[in-house]
C-alpha cells in the first residue's frame, strides 16, 4: 500500500462515494426519463454489498444515454475494489505512488502523472500503434 494515511483514505473513499451517488442519481433521472427504470430498481432493489456491481448490472440496459456515466461508476467500484485491496493510489504501470494531491483531484486515477502524460501522448499521435 502505497503512503496514504488514514485520514486520507478516508477522504478519497468519501469523495469516490460521493460521486458514485451523485452518477447513480443522474443514470436514474435518465432511466426515468427514457421510460426504462423499469428494468431496475436502483433506489431499493440493488444493496451496496462489496461483490455487486451495479456498473455491471445496468451496461445490461439499453440506455447509451447513460454509456457516460456507466463508465465512470466502472472507474469508481475499481477503485473501491484496489482501496480493499490495498493496492490505491499505486501507479498501475511503473508501481510509484500516484500521490495523494493528483487522487483528491482524480480519485479514479490509475496512472501516476508522468505514465498518464506518456499515455496521452502516444494517443494523441497518428491514432495508429507505432510498432
Ligand atoms: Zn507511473
Amino acid at each position: 500500500m502505497p503512503d496514504l494515511t488514514k485520514t486520507q483514505i478516508g477522504r478519497l473513499t468519501a469523495a469516490l462515494d460521493q460521486r458514485y451517488r451523485l452518477l447513480k442519481e443522474e443514470v436514474q433521472t435518465e432511466l426515468e426519463r427514457s421510460g426504462e427504470s423499469n428494468y431496475i430498481d436502483l433506489a431499493g432493489g440493488v444493496h451496496d454489498t462489496a461483490d455487486e456491481s451495479m456498473a455491471d448490472l445496468l451496461s445490461d440496459l439499453s440506455a447509451e444515454s447513460v454509456h457516460r456515466q456507466i463508465n465512470e461508476m466502472r472507474d469508481i467500484e475499481a477503485a473501491q475494489r484496489r482501496i480493499r485491496e490495498n493496492e490505491y493510489g499505486e501507479c498501475v504501470e511503473c508501481g510509484t505512488e500516484i500521490g495523494f494531491e493528483r487522487l483528491l483531484a482524480y480519485p479514479t486515477a490509475t496512472r501516476c502523472i508522468a505514465c498518464q502524460t506518456h499515455k496521452e501522448k502516444m494517443f494523441a499521435g497518428s491514432g495508429r500503434p507505432s510498432l
